[in-house]
């Protein structure tokens, strides 16, 4: 599929990504999450089935499976 982003000709290929996702003043990573990313730009598209999913993922389950180093650009 040709990417949205006006005057890009690039494709989107289908990856894998970590998506963050901010919950007022934390940050929360889910890694793997399947996406649709611009070759060229990287812009990221995500259907929405799957943002559903990572939606009751973040409602169900509590306790994260890992934790990330979390830097403030300074
Ligand atoms: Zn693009």
């Amino acid at each position: 599929m040709k990417c949205s982003i006006e005057g890009c000709p690039g494709e989107y290929e289908n990856r894998r990504i970590a998506h963050t996702v901010r919950q007022g003043d934390q940050v929360i990573v889910v890694d793997h999450v399947p996406a649709e990313v611009c070759n060229l730009c990287g812009d990221v598209l995500l259907k929405p089935e799957t943002i559903r999913r990572i939606e009751k993922l973040l409602e169900s389950q509590r306790e994260p499976t890992g934790t990330v180093p979390l830097y403030e650009y300074a």
